[in-house]
């Protein structure tokens, strides 16, 4: 690494789909692990679920999100992840989260009339993306946990 090196930073947006029920167990240990590695890695985000769907936005130093997204794309409890968006920012939007979570349910009247035929793997990033901002600013995160 040189002299001149400056941190590149990225923001990554996958989908995929919950192998199992979307438990509230499965949801709290997916977001201790969030909280435990996240604020070390200065790695910031939104995780929604919700309809046998997650997706998740990761925003931070690009070495550390690809590293992170590798070890997610390997974990058991979902399957078929597919990379939405990928991008490098000199800004943040969703900096103020080590890990929001937000609750998806497309039978919500306001994600219908945004978003009426959903449908995440056939919708494209930006689409995607500009979900995730409607439902935080909707106020439809349930948890959420600080930098
Ligand atoms: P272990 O396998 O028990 O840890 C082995 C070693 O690696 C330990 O020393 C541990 O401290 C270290 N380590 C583990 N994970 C990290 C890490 N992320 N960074 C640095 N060191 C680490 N996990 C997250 O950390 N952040 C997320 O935002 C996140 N989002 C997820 C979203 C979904 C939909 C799913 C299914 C999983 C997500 N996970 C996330 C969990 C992730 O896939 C791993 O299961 C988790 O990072 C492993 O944590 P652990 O402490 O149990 O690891």
């Amino acid at each position: 690494m040189n002299a001149n090196h400056r941190s590149i930073q990225v923001r990554l947006l996958y989908v995929s789909h919950a192998v199992g029920p979307q438990t509230t167990t499965m949801t709290t240990s997916i977001l201790l692990q969030a909280q435990a590695h996240n604020p070390s890695q200065g790695i910031t985000g939104v995780l929604c679920q919700g309809q046998g769907f997650f997706f998740q936005v990761l925003e931070g130093e690009r070495g550390r999100v690809n590293t992170l997204y590798r070890r997610i794309c390997a974990d058991k409890r979902h399957q078929d992840v597919v990379l939405l968006h990928y991008e490098e920012i000199t800004k943040r939007q969703f900096g103020q989260w080590s890990m929001a979570l937000v609750h998806l349910s497309v039978d919500d009247p306001k994600v219908k009339m945004q978003h009426p035929d959903f449908d995440p793997y056939s919708a494209s990033g930006a689409q995607v993306m500009q979900q995730v901002r409607d439902l935080l600013a909707a106020g439809q995160e349930i948890s959420i946990t600080t930098p």
